[in-house]
């Protein structure tokens, strides 16, 4: 029997979040992916890299793909024997014609499954702090087209009973025919000073709300140059907005901000970026590489069995030794008579990742804390393996070895300026693409400018740039980069800090 099945998935409103676990279970099962547009383009990344991803949505100088087209494929392709996930915008059941998919596949004997999604009306709402229904205002939903089909000219409503018979009323695709739409509610008996929010890319970072009444929605719309995709909604509930709005009132709510650290510390800051509501653009100004000849590593592996002990004194330097040790063909094992030493518990922890624990830690997570603690164990004649970056200081090598250590300190790892990525960013900078620029070390400053070249004092004119203290701010002003944000204390949370700070006092 062929296993062929369409499962038609909601993926939500963007916010990744927001995607059903039955959803996400499905993409990592696809073996075809097709999507719409509205979908956000990491929803992909749940699919099998191997898995077929195909386009079915708007771009520039094409339209849709027309839908009995999109219709033959899901069907072809789950003849074809395979998991097919049909991933749409919002809910599929939603304005998504996802009704005339699932028939076309009940009529060609396809068998598929339904997994909702969040429709747009529900997040706009929640998002925008405005209650679908409250005992106070209303008790009635309405969910309505507003764009139908051209040829039809919306002429198909019953404007009369949806004026007056449903509370709160959400149109989508209506903002071609706002106008119409607040003109026939008001003509069928719905009061003009109605309160009407429209929201835009709701639940992302570019989330953007306009509130108005039936009277002069029109004209507040055209003013805040609002465009779709947005909803339009109309009730009294709207008022709640005041009072519930917690989403896009946080306190870097719209703020596109820069983290230039490296992959592994950046993800940390752009997730407590995230929660003060700021979309975080990493752009690491520094990259671990593999080391350009695996020979001396290689070497001190396979002289593993007569090695004493292990130091390991980063999370990278854990994943390069362990990467190569499986490649090699080698497993925890071949770790079984060498004692590890982490130098604190991030190393620790990702060495437990790998399914081993290390068996010394010093009290001061530093190369300086290592080098006391195995003097102290004793080291005369121990054959010590320290896999290292290739900056590394010498100081753990040139320390053991006058006690007596016979160490091998090959290379592992390379760190490097990812020089490819300046055009990226001297394109967003241009672009005015970005508010902020976060810098959290000198080092990043310089590589920055080895990466965005001559013009990057001039194009960060456009941003604040935020630095994370005195030092840094130092190297940035000989670099010609003038810095607008800076804590009294070098933390990260502290310059978070002063971000907030400084836009309290501009919008
Ligand atoms: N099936 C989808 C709707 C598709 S129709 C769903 O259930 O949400 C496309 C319309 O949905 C857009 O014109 C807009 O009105 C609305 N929409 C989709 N995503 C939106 C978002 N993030 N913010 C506001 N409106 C959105």
């Amino acid at each position: 029997m062929s296993k062929g099945i369409v499962y038609l998935v909601g993926a939500g409103p963007g916010d990744p979040g927001l995607m059903t676990v039955k959803g996400r279970d499905c993409l990592r099962l696809a073996e075809v992916v097709v999507y719409d547009y509205l979908s956000n383009p990491v929803f992909l990344d749940d699919a099998p890299a191997a898995a077929e991803r195909i386009y079915v949505g708007k771009s520039k100088g094409r339209h849709y793909a027309p839908q009995d087209e999109i219709n033959a494929l899901l069907v072809e392709k789950a003849r074809a024997g395979k998991i097919v996930v049909r991933l749409k915008g919002g809910d599929p059941y939603v304005f998504g014609r996802g009704g005339e998919e699932a028939q076309y596949l009940h009529r060609h004997k396809i068998p598929f499954e339904v997994v909702p999604g969040i429709t747009a009306a529900f997040a706009a709402a929640a998002y925008a702090g405005i209650p679908l229904t409250h005992r106070d205002y209303t008790t009635s939903l309405g969910l309505v087209t507003g764009h139908e089909d051209p040829a039809k000219k919306m002429s198909s409503l019953d404007w009369e009973k949806l004026a007056t018979g449903v509370g709160t009323l959400v149109f989508y695709m209506g903002m071609a025919n706002l106008r119409v739409i607040a003109e026939q509610l008001m003509a069928h008996g719905r009061a003009p000073e109605t309160p009407v929010a429209i929201i835009r890319w709701a639940t992302t970072p570019r989330q953007e709300t306009v509130v108005a009444t039936l009277a002069d929605v029109v004209v507040k719309a055209r003013e805040a140059k609002i465009k779709p995709p947005a909803v339009i909604l109309v009730g009294e509930v709207v008022n709640l907005r005041d009072e519930l709005r917690w989403f896009d009132n946080r306190p870097l709510f719209g703020k596109r901000v820069m983290v230039t650290r490296a992959a592994a510390q950046a993800r940390e800051f752009a997730a407590l970026l995230t929660a003060l509501g700021a979309e975080a653009v990493c752009c690491p100004t520094i990259e671990t590489v593999a080391p350009a000849d695996w020979t001396d590593l290689d070497v001190a592996i396979a002289g593993l069995p007569r090695t004493d002990y292990l130091i390991l004194t980063s999370a990278n330097a854990v994943r390069f030794f362990f990467a190569r040790l499986t490649e090699l063909g080698q497993g925890v094992r071949a770790l079984a008579g060498v004692k590890i030493v982490a130098v604190g518990p991030k190393t620790a922890g990702a060495i437990e990742e790998r399914g081993i624990y290390a068996d010394l830690m010093p009290s001061d997570y530093r190369a300086e804390g290592v080098v006391e603690l195995l003097i102290e164990k004793g080291v005369k004649g121990s054959r010590v393996l320290y896999p290292k970056a290739n900056l590394a200081r010498d100081l753990i090598p040139s320390k053991l070895r006058a006690a007596g250590a016979l160490v091998s300190d090959p290379v592992a790892y390379r760190t490097i300026v990812p020089e490819g990525d300046g055009v990226r960013i001297r394109a967003m900078l241009a672009a005015g693409e970005l508010d902020v620029v976060t810098f959290a070390s000198s080092s990043a400053i310089d590589n920055f400018m080895k990466m965005v070249g001559d013009e990057a004092p001039h194009l960060l004119d456009r941003v604040a740039v935020a630095s994370i203290g005195p030092l840094t701010t130092k190297t940035a002003l000989r670099q010609g980069i003038s810095v607008a944000v800076e804590p009294e204390q070098a933390t990260v949370d502290d310059m978070l800090a002063a971000l907030i700070a400084y836009y309290q006092t501009r919008p």
